[in-house]
């Protein structure tokens, strides 16, 4: 039988069958945080992915419901307190949003690598390596549920002046007319596959024109394979989504379904095999990344089984990323140092299938950074780090050192190693042009 997406949100959470399994502290936690952190979750996630036995500790609860300790204390009890007075509607939302801009909405300068056309300024691209556009379709701009995590909140809370969003795409294509350089169109959100598939069409179609040769592949970021894997089974336009991806693949493109896998509970449903499985008939490859989370994926045995699964239906371990330092990131944080271990210690059991894996990275103003590991070099203890990605592609690769910090948990706490000033690329970061961030030599 067809299932129906069914989505439960602040306003009817109540209504989830499995309801009575929450306490009522758990309850209010919800209502007071839910406030604050974006909040959305689904009967797929509900229904055959959380244990709702075990809801203390089950990842994907953690995932998708707000927890107390997400929120700062501070920020909790001022919400709590209006809800109890029964404040004006008006005068939460205004505590809210103040509570929401001091949580960084926006990490790592992504207002940086938004180009512009002329005058025109492309609030709904991204452009911060020659070679890779990120395109924020507006229709795309929610997913199908919300993770607790999420590095890209504003994008759905209503915070519109912060959100990356566009719904031209003729302003996309006359971008990419211009910019030969770009080999790789990212489409991202939210989640672009919440579009339908008229609305991925009217995107994608035209990029296989042969004035777009320079386009070689053709990536979608998504989290639908673990929130809502009928979306390539029997939504009424999978069958449409399925044909678009062939369509991809025939005209000699590469098709890559970025895919966000936070917990190896998300690849053991027979939905999710069956979606995978679908996808790749295509002839898409489908690559896999997560951010490394507190009271969800911090131990090594769960994302060396995560690789494993992932390589056995025949998906590209990809990326595992350090949590970004935005929304409740106190709640999901771990040092650099307790990251880099948990990396090692599951790459490894894993085999050299897996090794695909990058990580762990953190996606920096400057570019993304490897924590290649921890040395002593001179008595001197040591993180060992590199560029994976950089604004300037003549950072890429080259080994930087930066003095060792246990209690570090994101790049900008670290200071250079050996009494360096700064770190090597920092003088020519400095010279950045805010919107031709890699055209320097
Ligand atoms: S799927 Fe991605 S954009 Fe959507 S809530 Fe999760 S992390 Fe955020």
């Amino acid at each position: 039988m067809d299932r129906v997406l069914k989505s439960y949100t602040l306003h009817n959470f109540l209504s989830i069958p499995q309801i009575s399994s929450l306490s009522e502290e758990m309850i209010r936690d919800i209502e007071i945080v839910g406030r604050v952190l974006p909040f959305k979750t689904n009967n797929y996630v509900t229904d055959e992915l959380i244990d709702w036995t075990n809801l203390e500790t089950d990842p994907i609860f953690t995932l998708n419901f707000p927890r107390r300790g997400m929120l700062d204390k501070k920020h909790y009890n001022a919400i709590e307190r209006l809800l109890q007075e029964n404040a004006d509607e008006e005068i939460i939302k205004q505590k809210v949003q103040q509570i929401r801009l001091s949580l960084n909405p926006n990490p790592a300068g992504q207002e940086h690598n938004v180009p512009y056309l002329g005058e025109i300024k492309l609030k709904g691209i991204q452009h911060k390596y020659p070679e890779t556009v990120l395109f924020f379709p507006s229709q795309g701009q929610t997913c199908h549920a919300y993770c607790t995590f999420c590095f890209r909140w504003p994008q759905f809370s209503g915070m519109n002046e912060l959100k990356f969003a566009m719904k031209e795409a003729d302003l996309l294509f006359k971008y990419l007319r211009l910019h030969k350089e770009v080999t790789d169109i990212l489409f991202t959100g939210g989640d672009p596959m919440i579009m339908n598939a008229a609305a991925l069409e009217t995107y994608i179609k035209p990029l296989l024109e042969p004035e777009f040769k320079h386009i070689h592949s053709i990536r979608i970021g998504t989290k639908s394979l673990a929130y809502w894997p009928y979306r390539y089974l029997t939504d009424k336009d999978s069958d449409d989504i399925i044909r678009l991806f062939e369509l991809i693949i025939r005209s000699g493109r590469n098709l890559s379904i970025q895919a966000h896998f936070n917990h190896p509970k998300e690849l053991s449903t027979d939905a999710v095999k069956k979606a995978i499985s679908r996808i790749r008939s295509t002839g898409a490859q489908i690559r896999t990344q997560s951010p490394l989370l507190r009271h969800i994926n911090d131990k090594p045995e769960l994302w060396s089984e995560m690789w494993r699964k992932q390589v056995d239906l025949g998906c590209i371990p990809y990326y595992m990323f350090i949590a970004r330092d935005t929304g409740s990131k106190h709640y999901f944080e771990l040092p650099l140092d307790r990251c880099w271990q948990i990396f090692r210690r599951a790459y490894r059991q894993v085999s050299g299938l897996c090794r695909t894996v990058r990580g762990p990275s953190m996606s920096d103003h400057a570019g993304k950074i490897q924590i290649l590991g921890v040395q002593e070099i001179r008595g001197e203890k040591i993180f060992v780090l590199r560029f994976i990605q950089g604004r300037n592609h003549k950072w890429v690769d080259i080994p930087f050192f930066a003095q060792y910090d246990p209690k570090a948990t994101w790049f900008n706490q670290l200071k250079p190693a050996f009494g360096e000033e700064r770190f090597f690329y920092e003088e020519q970061r400095s010279k950045l042009e805010i919107t031709k961030p890699f055209l320097f030599e």
